[in-house]
């Protein structure tokens, strides 16, 4: 069977079933087979609650210890069981599963897994551990077992069904990389990764698959941008605008700052790219809060004197209406009387019809949006100018999209994740690199510290303290909802156990990534305008969110994140006059080595040039799928020699065979990467 198969096709999957799988962008088999685990259970030996330690997951054998007890409240229920070893006690605590006593009876004995925690005054105990009978435990000793998001309708088991079975119908799938190169970098096959790093068969194997779907991942990413250059060619300038105008310049006039020399430097560079000879394609990269949106403004407003449309295309509707926000305001500061129109998946009836009218009969000068922006019923009068926010955000279709809505535009794509220039050379060819490396003057740097998860207490104390000057913090969480892996904070759960720890008067409210775009808008709302005091949400506010208010960021299970995403998770604090925090919870025995780079560099730029040394096998088990949408797996600053690699094989294959002009499985497989 093809890869680009319907998962329909699969044996067991139901319309049903296909619609929840649909929600998580699983279409075919191919998207199936990239779903990977969010994470491992490693069925250890069981260990004595004695020789286990407090904040880490672990495996115990217990006995349940009397009747347990449940306690309703309204349609919840909480149940407790006390539970021993012979060389200790544990309290065992389930959620609404009243039902469970009549399994955990007094006398019995089961393998449970799950965090081990200690109250202030020394007594074990553990939330919702997950549990199995003796003699099933012995049959999956010593395996390794995936976890996976959660799908509705979908449990563990039948997820697994369905991957066998994917796996089942891709077998004899194409491998893009012929095998002289997979031996050259040391990878193992395609096939043999997708079914490795969903049936692992120990540590070792789940590496080797890992590396190989890493691999992959930067080779799509690279291939893709390459073919895109390839098609267009030499490309000219044909429409140099005059940069001797005026607008800019009020502008600038009317800002409350002065642009620093780093930022002067590259509008200068912008500028002499968009009336220059060759057609602008430049990288803007800074970290969070180092003031690329400003440069933006100015290239849309210098496109608009020149009587052409500039789009802005941001990732996430809240990112687009706040540059729509932010536009709006310097405009009028600076008495600049330009028409910015905002098109996104939320505009809708008339006002959308409104704004395709503007874009369409040129009345719209500068149009903000997300990639709404590039659809079909999009029509603009005469695009002059394709600025991306966070551009590595998006697919490299999605990009391409709106380029090929105007012939030959000049493309400025912005990042916050920013990376050395030789990484920049090979991700991006030879694109334009404009660096800002400095944040603007009057900064402070945030202050970050790593505390186990066993200092949480502390954690909320400070945040309390905060709240009480006034200000406002973040909690991420790296789960959405329950279920999706025992040892992980999900977000429901935990605003809920916030509201329970903390006092009446904190507001808290919580936000996910599969929220309507309309629901988000609001809970991004009240957190900009003060109402809300701690916002809990997914890493959905990892991209461009400015609330200066904010100044502390709590990030549980620091463990799970990539040093790149927790560096940007990072940087939605530190943005207003007060001094920010960044506080990383993790759990496991030992502090991980990227946590400590964090906490002792604050520039983007020299994380990304530290080298990981010691890869602890703890990043196994935190696999990462919530990170860059066009990564699943890789993260940029800490694979970056996967990125080299990657990089040095596509240019050869690209050298043979300069159209990528491959059979069609192989072609099937790259898009499908
Ligand atoms: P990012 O690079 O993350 O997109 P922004 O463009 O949102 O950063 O800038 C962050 C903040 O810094 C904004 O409030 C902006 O007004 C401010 N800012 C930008 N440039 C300067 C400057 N030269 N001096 C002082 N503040 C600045
Ligand atoms: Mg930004």
């Amino acid at each position: 069977m093809r890869i680009d198969t319907p998962v329909q096709k699969l044996k067991g999957v139901g319309p049903k079933v296909s619609e929840q799988l649909a929600v998580r962008g699983i279409f075919t088999i191919a998207d199936l087979l990239r779903f990977y685990p969010s994470g491992y259970d490693y069925f250890e030996d069981p260990a004595s609650i004695a020789e286990s330690a407090v904040g880490a997951p672990c495996t115990l054998c217990l006995t349940i210890v009397g009747s347990g007890t449940t306690f309703r409240r309204g349609a919840r229920s909480i149940s407790h069981f006390e539970a021993s070893d012979g060389t200790g006690k544990v309290r065992l605590t389930y959620f609404n599963m009243p039902y469970l006593r009549q399994t955990l009876q007094p006398g019995a004995s089961f393998i449970f897994r799950g965090m081990l925690r200690q109250t202030g005054n020394g007594n074990k105990y553990m939330d919702q551990p997950w549990f199995m009978d003796k003699s099933g435990y012995s049959r999956v000793r010593g395996t390794l077992q995936p976890r996976y998001p959660l799908v509705r309708g979908v449990g563990p088991a039948r997820m697994r069904g369905f991957l066998a079975n994917a796996l089942e119908a891709a077998a004899g799938m194409r491998d893009i990389l012929p095998a002289e190169q997979r031996e050259k970098y040391g990878l193992i096959g395609k096939y043999e990764a997708l079914s490795l790093i969903h049936f692992p068969t120990d540590r070792e194997s789940l590496l080797n698959a890992r590396r190989r779907l890493i691999f992959d991942e930067f080779f799509a990413f690279i291939i893709g941008i390459r073919r895109q250059k390839n098609e267009d060619g030499e490309r000219i300038n044909r429409h140099p605008m005059k940069t001797d105008g005026t607008w800019c310049q009020r502008l600038l006039k009317s800002l409350p700052f002065e642009l620093t020399d780093e930022q002067a430097g590259a509008w200068e560079e912008i500028k002499s790219d968009l009336s220059g000879k060759t057609l602008m394609n430049r990288l803007l990269q800074g970290d969070v809060g180092s003031g690329k949106t400003i440069l933006a403004f100015l290239a849309l407003i210098l496109c608009a004197e020149n009587g052409r449309q500039g789009a802005l295309m941001a990732p996430t509707e809240v990112l687009a209406r706040q540059h729509m926000e932010g536009l709006t305001a310097y405009l009028k500061e600076s008495g600049l009387a330009l028409k910015p129109v905002l098109l996104t998946g939320a505009v809708k009836g008339r006002a959308r019809k409104e704004a395709l009218s503007r874009i369409a009969d040129g009345t719209a000068d500068i149009v903000i949006g997300t990639h709404a922006l590039f659809q079909e019923a999009v029509d603009y009068h005469c695009l002059g100018l394709v600025v991306t926010d966070e551009q590595h955000r998006f697919g490299v279709r999605q990009r391409t999209g709106l380029i090929d809505k105007g012939e030959d535009v000049p493309v400025l794509v912005m990042s916050a994740t920013p990376i050395p220039r030789t990484l920049a050379i090979i991700l991006y060819g030879e694109l334009q690199v404009s660096s800002l490396r400095k944040l603007p003057p009057g900064r402070m740097p945030i202050k970050s510290l790593a505390l186990h998860e066993s200092q949480r207490g502390r954690a909320y104390r400070f945040i309390l303290s905060e709240i009480k000057k006034g200000r406002q913090c973040y909690v991420i969480c790296p789960a959405v909802e329950e279920g999706e892996g025992q040892e992980m904070e999900n977000v429901a759960e935990y605003s809920a156990k916030l509201r329970a720890v903390l006092p009446d008067t904190i507001r808290i409210d919580s936000l996910t990534g599969r929220m309507k775009p309309d629901e988000k808008t609001a809970v991004m709302d009240a957190f900009a305008s003060g109402s809300t005091d701690i916002l809990v949400s997914t890493t959905v506010i990892e991209v461009g969110i400015n609330v200066p208010n904010a100044t502390v960021i709590l990030v549980e299970n620091a463990e799970r994140f990539g040093l790149s995403q927790l560096h940007q998770l990072r940087g939605r604090v530190g943005r207003g006059k007060e001094q920010s925090f960044c506080i990383f919870l993790y759990t496991g025995k030992e502090k991980p080595d990227r946590l400590e780079i964090l906490e002792q560099n604050t520039n983007g730029f020299d994380i990304a040039e530290k080298d990981l040394k010691a890869r602890g096998p703890g990043d196994l088990f935190g696999v990462r799928q919530s990170g860059l949408p066009q990564f699943g797996l890789a993260d940029l600053y800490e694979d970056s020699d996967l990125l080299r690699q990657a990089s040095e094989c596509s240019d050869r294959m690209l050298r043979e065979d300069p159209d990528f002009s491959c059979p069609e499985e192989r072609r099937v497989d790259y898009s499908t990467i």
